[in-house]
């Protein structure tokens, strides 16, 4: 016998829109619909409260590619494709920032600096070498310089003189940021419900019925996908993997010698300053790609240590770290970090494989949907 009542289908059986994922890629571009669509019903719907994955796991880090990540990203696929992305972050962090405002967002234009410890020093003369190269090719996207050699003395880290400033880079605060995002959806009509996880769909010529893990149906014209490292439960042939990224927050520390946001090893090592006496650190992830393509949220051992060592012999030498806070949360990820945006089918868009850096990417996303949408429409 059908247990779902009479009322929860009818409050909930139809939409025009139904935007699957509430992180700051489903929100942002549920608002983008709904403001260009205003008699539409959009329905975000989530598995979890607040999301889960990665929009209030993440490090906060308002950046759009370090210059050893560049390299990286350029060898892995293109010039072009590398360009491109920088580009996407970039344009995304304006939009965010025009959108919220910095104080809102907690955004603070610290600049973001790559540093190299003494067994990155061959990695360090590869990343100096392509300065210039790198910044010619990246003028074109704000007109400035994306990289400066800089001096990391005065931070007391056990690390080469020399480092990488991206001035343009800063740290926000996540919780600000989804906090804002949240309000400002439901503020433009759209309606967000937790706790509904879906299973599949159907799609017809007319709508698309969706089945959610509690036994009731959904229909409505379209569905967007917005469930980035999760999207190969929904639709396993998609390229892009799951990928878990693990974060710890040190106790207070008293007073630090540095602020900021940090990067280290191509991107792969990341961390800030907290609040002026703690330090997070996260990532790791070539330290065992395999085992970390997975979508089961946990915090392991090996990470643990593997950062806990970086802190106390990099970072802040000498000293004796212990965590307060850890956690994890799963990206969307491929060989190609640019994001997947555009029709699956008739009925079903997708803005999925956020990479590592979809806080950047998520409100030029979002602006990319509506193009999308809107151009099938023929509008
Ligand atoms: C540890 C870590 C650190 C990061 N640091 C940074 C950083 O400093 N800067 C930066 O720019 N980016 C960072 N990122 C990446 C960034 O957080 C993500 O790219 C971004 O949050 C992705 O947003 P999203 O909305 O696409 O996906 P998510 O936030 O992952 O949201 C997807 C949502 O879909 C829901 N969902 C999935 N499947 C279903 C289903 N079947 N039914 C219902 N709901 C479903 C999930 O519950 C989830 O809430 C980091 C990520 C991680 C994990």
């Amino acid at each position: 016998m059908n247990t779902i009542s009479y009322w929860e289908q009818q409050g909930f059986g139809k939409a025009d829109w139904v935007v699957i994922g509430a992180g700051l890629v489903g929100l942002q571009s549920a608002r983008r619909i709904k403001e260009s669509f205003p008699d539409a019903r959009v329905v975000v719907l989530d598995e979890h409260a607040l999301g889960n994955a990665a929009s209030l796991r993440n490090a906060g880090f308002a950046c759009f590619g370090s210059a050893g990540e560049m390299l990286d990203e350029i060898a892995r696929t293109s010039e072009l494709e590398a360009v491109g992305l920088y580009e996407k972050r970039y344009l995304g962090i304006q939009k965010l920032l025009g959108r919220y405002g910095a104080a809102r967002i907690g955004f603070q234009a610290t600049g973001g600096t790559e540093v190299f410890s003494a067994s990155d020093s061959e990695e360090a003369v590869r990343v100096f070498d392509h300065l210039n190269g790198l910044n010619a090719m990246l003028r074109s996207v704000h007109g400035k310089e994306s990289f400066e050699l800089c001096d990391t003395i005065s931070t007391g880290m056990n690390v080469l003189k020399d480092g990488v400033l991206s001035p343009l880079e800063g740290g926000l605060q996540s919780h600000l940021l989804y906090k804002a995002v949240r309000e400002d959806a439901l503020q433009a009509g759209v309606e967000i419900y937790e706790g509904m996880r879906v299973l599949d769909w159907e799609e017809n010529s007319d709508f698309v019925s969706l089945h959610l893990a509690s036994g009731l149906k959904i229909s409505c014209f379209r569905l967007l996908i917005c469930t980035n490292g999760f999207s190969k439960r929904l639709i396993p042939e998609l390229a892009v993997s799951p990928a878990r990224g693990q974060v710890f927050v040190t106790k207070s520390l008293g007073e630090l010698p540095f602020e900021g946001i940090f990067h280290a090893d191509k991107g792969y090592i990341y961390f800030r300053e907290l609040g002026g006496d703690r330090v997070l650190i996260g990532g790791g992830r070539n330290l065992d790609f395999e085992g970390e393509e997975t979508m089961e949220m946990v915090v392991t051992d090996q990470f643990r240590l593997y950062l806990k060592s970086y802190l106390e012999t990099v970072v802040l030498p000498g000293r004796v770290i212990e965590f307060d806070y850890e956690w994890s949360g799963v990206m969307g990820m491929n060989e190609n970090r640019n994001p997947i945006i555009g029709w699956h089918s008739d009925r079903v868009c997708l803005a999925v494989r956020m990479g590592g850096m979809g806080v950047a990417l998520s409100s030029w996303v979002a602006d990319e949907v509506l193009c999308v949408v809107e151009k099938d429409l023929g509008i």
